[in-house]
């Protein structure tokens, strides 16, 4: 394991949505300060000199105490070393909130359909635009917006980016949902939407300067991908396991009879911290075998024979999710992406940003996009 970047607390698997598309399973599991306190101290010694420090959940903010708790701890024990970042549905945003997130100069991700917001919770789409509306003119500059869209969803994508970049967020992503089938005229529907999306950045980018969707900066530099799990990133769940990310327990962290469950979990709390000294070596081993050219596609087509393969970066636990295989990827994504890649490639040099930054930060606290451009 190398030094430690990322750090990801799970603080509970409660949440007040149900959407379609989320594979966590929900539970009343809910982590205690002690246990925070616990993995962080014992990590001193390994971290990078900036960390970033997701909350996740679940919804975090069902577990406001904690993370007020944990901030204490980690600004008064850590010095500044923690950079803070928080994934939330804004259902429950309040101003109290915000104002606590901008003191400590937090990355928050606002989980946020647009248009499709009401196919994921009716009852949500008032709260959620108050929420956002409040971001933006509390904390401008703190937050990002993730839009997911599915293949019932997809035919508001271009329309609902644009009306958010109306309502003046300026920071936009979108997710597709790979977990689920793509059919041939769904994956048309979407080509035309990105059409259309592009075209709107290009002319918001005229307009203001700035490149509204991240995912456009994020294209230069060829390489292989390698998930970061377990390398230099760490999650603890809120049933006290730890994983080299937090999506393994989505996937393994139910089902202890799975084989994979050993071979990706580096154990409770207590395991962890005993196991420490000597590294994991065959946990960290089977992390590291996660690698772009080592996956192939369900009709067994190598990636490492793919002509798009430094270009392309799939998340092999929501491949997973979807075929039950680690690094077996679904033949749709493969389609996704050659799509995504094809229609976003031609403007990307009209669009690129200087907020390397941000952007930065995005790409290392925000590991779980499911289109991974
Ligand atoms: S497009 Fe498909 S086959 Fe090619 S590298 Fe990506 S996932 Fe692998
Ligand atoms: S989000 Fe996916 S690719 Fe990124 S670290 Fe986690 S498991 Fe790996």
């Amino acid at each position: 394991m190398r030094e430690i970047s990322s750090l990801t607390l799970v603080l509970s698997d409660r949440c007040n949505f149900s959407c379609p598309y989320c594979p966590q399973q929900k539970g009343n599991n809910t982590l205690k300060i002690k246990d925070i306190r616990d993995f962080l101290d014992l990590l001193r010694t390994r971290l990078d000199r900036e960390v970033w420090l997701g909350f996740y959940g679940g919804e975090p903010l069902l577990s406001w105490p904690l993370v007020k708790k944990t901030v204490a701890h980690a600004e008064k024990y850590f010095r500044n070393r923690f950079r803070f970042t928080l994934t939330t549905n804004g259902s429950l945003l309040e101003k109290q909130h915000i104002l606590f997130f901008r003191k400590h100069h937090f990355e928050l991700l606002l989980s946020y359909d647009g248009l499709a917001q009401k196919n994921r919770d009716a009852k949500s789409v008032a709260a959620v635009k108050r929420a956002s509306d409040r971001l933006r003119r509390l904390y401008p500059d703190g937050y990002a917006i993730n839009s997911v869209f599915t293949p019932k969803t997809v035919p508001l994508l271009a329309a609902s980016m644009e009306a958010l970049l109306r309502q003046g967020h300026s920071r936009l992503q979108y997710t597709l949902d790979a977990c689920v089938p793509w059919k041939k005229t769904d994956l048309a529907i979407l080509e035309k939407q990105l059409g259309r999306l592009m075209k709107i950045c290009l002319r918001y980018r005229q307009k203001t300067g700035k490149t509204p969707l991240e995912s456009l900066n994020l294209t230069d530099g060829k390489g292989i991908f390698t998930c970061s799990a377990g390398r230099d990133r760490l999650a603890l769940l809120p049933d006290r396991t730890v994983w080299g990310c937090y999506l393994f327990y989505d996937l393994l962290g139910h089902s202890r009879q799975n084989p994979d469950y050993a071979k990706y979990c580096f154990g409770e709390l207590e395991g962890f911290m005993a196991g420490l000294e000597k590294g994991f070596p065959a946990v960290t081993a089977n992390y590291a075998e996660l690698r772009q050219d080592f996956f192939f596609n369900e009709k067994k087509e190598l990636c490492c024979l793919c002509d798009d393969l430094e270009r392309c970066a799939v998340c092999p636990v929501v491949a997973a999710l979807a075929t039950g295989t680690l690094a077996v990827i679904p033949v749709w994504t493969c389609k996704l992406k050659k799509i995504a890649r094809r229609v976003q490639g031609r403007p990307a040099a009209a669009l690129s940003s200087p907020h390397r930054y941000r952007l930065e930060a995005q790409r290392k606290t925000g590991g779980a996009n499911f289109n991974g451009d």
